[in-house]
């Protein structure tokens, strides 16, 4: 019998309420620290309890995940807490394609895949001498927005550049990121590709709010005029959103170019979650500045399942469960190859 695996963070409930749900036995590789939260859920059927998450790679680790046929469920804390070659040496079955983890991570990379899915990609800006308009600074790998800064001439930039410098955040200009700044709604569309059924599902879409520029957009401009600091776009939350009919379509093919141009690039493809991150402006175009291979937090808010995976479920169907229950019916007819890496 198959087991589900994760890492004690990020959507870890979720995915083990999913999987049990399905029938299926749950482990969680919980951090000592954090074990008197996960004790509290039922559905976790078994903890391995280390100091850090890199023990996964250990041999203790691994023959425990692998004595109960475990898939192990990557997730934005695996990202952020392991380095991409640890990622791929990884033996235990990880869910998805571990190779494509190595194209989020890495912003040349990721730039190519979205342009080879024919996202629109906000102008990237090569030199801080370039700025002509607003942009927005990002730091590299996954800092989760702390840090990142706006800014509308070279001469801003270099003066918010030199406090994140003195704060240690960064080394310098190599540091950064600088990319056109888009105005517009932010929404942050779910995907789920079935290499079983050969087909794309859009699961739910979230807006996320992000400290403090949400909290600069409270205060009169005058008083942030004198402010004298950077702002940051620190992820604080998700909350639900649901899009307008008439955008369904683009969204969907947006999705479908992304999983082609996966299989063309990284093979064996996008398979399982992923999520495209942008913007929509005035017209209804939206922007793509970022995307997620693997699932992201936003689906924790949809545990009971989202406007749009009712409409393709009778149950209550979580990106958790949706993950569990494409597990399940791969072991069922013996394909667990075509859904893991
Ligand atoms: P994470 O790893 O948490 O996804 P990240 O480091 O990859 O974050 P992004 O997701 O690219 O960073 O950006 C963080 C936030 O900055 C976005 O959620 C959005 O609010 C804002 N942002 C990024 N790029 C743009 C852009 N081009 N125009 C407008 N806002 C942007």
């Amino acid at each position: 019998m198959v087991s589900v695996a994760t890492l004690g963070s990020h959507c870890a409930l979720q995915v083990l309420k999913g999987a049990k749900d399905e029938g299926l036995k749950t482990i969680l590789v919980s951090e000592k620290k954090r074990e008197r939260l996960y004790k509290r859920f039922d559905f976790i059927d078994e903890m391995i309890l280390v100091d850090s998450f890199e023990e996964i790679l250990d041999k203790k680790c691994t023959t425990i995940l692998n004595k109960n046929n475990a898939v192990l469920i990557p997730h934005g804390t695996l990202i952020a807490q392991m380095s991409t070659k640890q990622i791929e040496s990884i033996t235990t079955p990880v869910f998805g394609n571990k190779w494509i983890l190595r194209w989020e991570s890495d912003r040349k990379l990721k730039e190519q895949l979205m342009i080879e899915s024919k996202l629109n990609v906000p102008q990237a800006v090569s030199s801080p001498k370039k700025i002509k308009r607003l942009v927005i600074a990002k730091r590299h790998g996954a800092a989760g927005g702390k840090g990142y800064f706006l800014a509308s001439s070279e001469k801003d930039y270099i003066k918010k550049r030199n406090i994140l410098v003195k704060q240690g955040l960064i080394k310098g200009d190599s540091d950064l990121y600088i990319q056109e700044y888009v105005m517009g709604v932010l929404a942050y569309l779910q995907f789920f590709y079935s290499p079983l059924k050969n087909e794309l599902e859009f699961f739910g879409v979230d807006k996320r709010h992000e400290s403090d520029i949400e909290g600069l957009a409270r205060i009169p401009s005058q008083q942030q005029l004198g402010m004298d600091y950077i702002s940051s776009f620190n992820v604080i939350g998700n909350s639900p959103m649901v899009l307008r009919e008439s955008l369904l379509d683009e969204v969907y093919q947006m999705g479908e170019r992304f999983v082609s141009a996966s299989r063309r690039l990284v093979k064996p493809g996008m398979n399982g979650p992923f999520c495209i991150e942008g913007v929509y402006d005035q017209d209804g175009k939206f922007w793509s500045f970022e995307f997620s291979a693997r699932i992201v937090a936003g689906t924790n808010i949809y545990m009971d399942g989202s406007p749009y995976s009712t409409l393709l479920y009778d149950i209550p169907m979580s990106m958790g469960r949706r993950i569990a229950r494409e597990i399940k019916q791969a072991a069922k007819i013996k394909k667990l190859d075509k859904i893991t890496t």
